[in-house]
């Protein structure tokens, strides 16, 4: 356990009805006690709240009146002494508060602190740590959903699962190694070693399948609008703002200082890129040319392209549509209330096998259609949270890539009749690459990398 006593403000900085300090250590409640005036925290019973007033003991005077949680170890979130000090929610009460906590004996946690004793203290796991993270971060309830299946610990025990399946094999092989004299041995369990490697590979690559649906989840489908000017793309983010709810998320500190407009389109967080921007994507081909446009239309996952039912389908058009050759796209013809200029065949042979939707957006008519063919496009129709499989967080998504790679080598190895040893190593690889996902085998230097990027208080 960690010695040092650390605290922070644990709600969101500015203006509340509520703000909170949180405390973790053996000096919380000794610290929180010198400045309390109302009963003696030492003498009171773990997980009650109390009244009382924050006074400065320097000046006797009151800073704050607050509840102040007390809670014991070892059960609290980070499995130390935990005490929350529940203020009045201006910014200078709660700054204060903090100040003296600090001034007393505390130490300013860093970014994700408690959280990482909570996994260093071995209350959670890595997963569930990210959980957290993720929970904090969720843009809809499916992503949320995600987020407290990982909590609750159903990544954990399906990665511990197939840890144990592979840690056996390694148990089997070591006894080949050991034992070589006993050559039908060697012959059965050659045959049983692959089977069971190849068992968890299929269980990985499940996983790995179903990762990206969930990354999306995660993180939002990062979409752009395209289209020359006057076609509609104002419109359509309107309407994509007004019929779904705009989610506008502020994450100071976090990778960037900016506010990302979200709408939540059937459950799935959309992303619209550089929103405030989208007058400049207008002509960003005329601009820049194709093959930059496409650039850096490649970093959105999914782009929108308008086009005018009013209007002949120009040049400009139709380099949008080289522009986006070979990346995820729908097109949309919007304005289908005024007469007929473009030639839909030929918008229909330019998309090849994209999707092409209709809209009056004027009318408020084709949303509903475009909602299903984006929801078609990502999760063929099919959206259900409730496979617990999930994986959602890049990291995951990575050791389980990694974790494939190892298994696939040592079936090769086998198939290869390569010695037992050597075979013996992808396994131990992939055993430990599956480690790194619930944090048994990580170096020290990852996990605070993990943890700093969780925000401060948590
Ligand atoms: P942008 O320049 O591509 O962003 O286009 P806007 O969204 O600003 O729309 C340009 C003009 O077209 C506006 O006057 C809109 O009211 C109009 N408009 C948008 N959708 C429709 C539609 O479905 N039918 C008609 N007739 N006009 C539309």
């Amino acid at each position: 356990m960690e010695k040092d006593t650390i605290a922070a403000i644990s709600t969101p900085i500015g203006e509340g009805a509520i703000a909170i300090v949180r405390l973790s250590g053996e000096e919380a409640i000794t610290i929180s006690n010198k400045l309390f005036e109302g009963k003696d925290l030492k003498q009171v019973d773990s997980h009650t709240i109390h009244y009382g007033k924050m006074i400065d003991p320097k000046t006797d005077e009151m800073m704050e009146e607050v509840m102040v949680s007390v809670m014991r170890a070892p059960k609290t979130f980070t499995k130390e002494d935990v005490v929350e000090i529940n203020c009045h929610g201006g910014l200078a009460s709660v700054n204060r508060l903090l100040e003296h906590v600090l001034l007393y004996g505390a130490r300013l946690a860093e970014p994700g602190e408690f959280t990482k004793r909570a996994f260093l203290n071995g209350r959670i796991d890595l997963s569930q740590a990210e959980a957290v993270m993720d929970l904090i971060r969720a843009k809809t309830d499916k992503a949320m959903n995600i987020a407290l299946k990982q909590l609750d610990g159903k990544l954990s025990k399906l990665v511990h699962q197939l840890r144990q399946k592979l840690i056996e094999t390694v148990a089997h092989v070591e006894v080949n190694i050991d034992y070589p004299e006993y050559d039908d041995v060697e012959e059965m369990s050659h045959q049983m070693l692959r089977d069971r490697t190849q068992e968890v590979y299929q269980e990985v690559e499940k996983l790995l399948s179903m990762a990206k649906q969930g990354k999306i989840l995660r993180e939002g489908i990062a979409t752009a609008i395209i289209g020359r000017p006057n076609v509609g793309k104002s419109s359509l983010l309107n309407a994509f703002v007004q019929e779904t709810k705009a989610i506008v998320t502020d994450i100071p500190g976090t990778t960037r200082d900016v506010i990302e407009e979200y709408v939540n389109v059937r459950g799935i967080p959309l992303r619209l890129v550089d929103t405030a921007g989208i007058r400049e994507t207008e002509d960003i081909v005329e601009r820049i040319g194709v093959e930059r446009s496409r650039q850096a239309l490649k970093e959105s996952d999914l782009i929108l392209l308008v086009l005018n039912y009013g209007e002949e389908l120009t040049e400009e058009d139709r380099n949008l549509f080289k522009a986006v050759e070979g990346l995820e796209y729908i097109v949309i013809v919007n304005k289908t209330d005024l007469d007929a200029k473009l030639d839909v065949e030929e918008v229909k042979q330019l998309a090849a096998n994209q999707k092409v939707i209709t809209t009056a957006l004027i009318e408020d008519k084709g949303m509903n259609a475009l909602e299903e063919a984006i929801a078609d496009t990502f999760f063929e129709g099919e959206l259900d949270t409730g496979d617990l499989s999930y994986v959602s967080n890049v990291r995951h998504i990575q050791l389980l890539q990694q974790t494939l790679t190892a298994l696939s080598d040592a079936v090769e190895a086998m198939d290869a009749e390569m010695p037992i040893d050597l075979v013996q190593i992808d396994v131990t690889r992939a055993w430990e690459l599956l480690g790194e996902i619930v944090g048994d085998t990580l170096q020290d230097s990852l996990i605070d990398q993990l943890f700093s990027q969780f925000c401060l208080g948590k």
